[in-house]
């Protein structure tokens, strides 16, 4: 397909390639609504094996129709293609950098940071709102969650603090985050987000159908659509903690997603080959076990679990 400027896709639905340099170009299609409203930003596949969102958006793309559509969806379904079609997680091969962790990326970097640059150059100056999809990878498994920019602009924070309730997540989580697609772009003052959704490698129909209604349901609070529903059941992080391997071992967790936990309970054990126990990980306060690795194998500072006091 030739490459395409964001402002040559057409009415209705369309669909183009944004020119990334030096390298193959990336999946943008656009859904333009019959009356003007804001343009709504959603991206998925930055991570390459974190599948409900790339599936998600081809069924928003398919189904939405543009006729009661207010403004215009931006849909980039597959960000790093590069990544997901040999299964590599969390990284783009070429340059095994994660394109989460290279914004605002320098001019004319590795494939990583000119994907980057291609998002901040060609596709923020169009955004009212960005919403990025993610999911536990295929060694992870996680509760759908959502994280806010807690430390971006307050006007884009606030905006996007509000929307997240709109998400049919339970949990919501204030990030501190900056350098990653959506984080970079609330530092630069659009409201943005990041949903989670999925896990383990897997893409459950249900997950599909609860991000789509999500997503119907943000462009209803950014008065794109009809469908807002606020979802009263969701709460907020009063404080995270982010608990990381200490060296390397085997991980033997022993909660799930979504386990309520208390000061002191034991989350997982790293042990060396042997069974040997290296280091025992036990909850610092009362709270909610939000994702986990599943990798048996970690080294010093992966992410072992992660919870949250609500
Ligand atoms: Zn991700």
């Amino acid at each position: 397909m030739k490459l395409t400027k964001l402002r040559e896709l057409g009415n209705g639905r369309a669909k183009g390639m944004l020119p990334v340099s030096g390298g193959e170009g990336l999946p943008v299609w656009s859904l333009r609504g019959r009356q003007d409203g804001p343009t709504l930003v959603l991206t998925a596949g930055v991570h390459g094996c974190e599948y409900v969102g790339i599936l998600t958006l081809r069924r928003l793309f398919d189904s939405l129709e543009t006729a009661s559509l207010r403004g215009r969806v931006l849909l980039l379904p597959l960000v790093n293609g590069e990544g997901f079609f040999p299964g590599s997680k969390q990284m783009v091969p070429s340059d095994g950098k994660n394109l989460n962790r290279v914004f605002p990326p320098p001019p004319d970097g590795t494939r990583a940071e000119r994907i980057a640059q291609a998002v901040v150059e060609q596709v923020y100056p169009q955004a009212d709102f960005l919403l990025d999809l993610h999911g536990g990878d295929v060694n992870e498994a996680m509760t759908p969650l959502v994280f806010f920019p807690a430390t971006a602009p307050e006007a884009a924070a606030d905006q996007a603090r509000s929307a997240a309730k709109h998400l049919e997540v339970d949990y919501r989580i204030p990030s501190t985050a900056q350098n990653g697609l959506y984080s970079y772009a609330a530092q630069t003052g659009i409201p943005a987000l990041l949903m989670e959704v999925g896990g383990m490698g897997l893409w459950l129909r249900e997950q599909v159908e609860l991000e789509l209604r999500s997503l119907q349901s943000l462009m209803g609070f950014l008065d794109m659509g009809p469908q807002a529903v606020e979802n009263l059941a969701q709460k907020e992080a009063r404080r995270m903690c982010y608990a990381e391997a200490s060296g390397r071992g085997l991980w033997l967790p022993r909660v799930v997603p979504g386990q309520r936990v208390y000061t002191g309970e034991v989350l997982g054990t790293v042990e060396d080959l042997d069974g040997q126990e290296l280091e025992t990980i036990r909850a610092q306060w009362d709270g909610i076990v939000l994702y986990h690795t599943l990798s048996l194998g970690v080294s010093g500072g992966d992410m072992l679990v992660t919870y949250g006091q609500f």
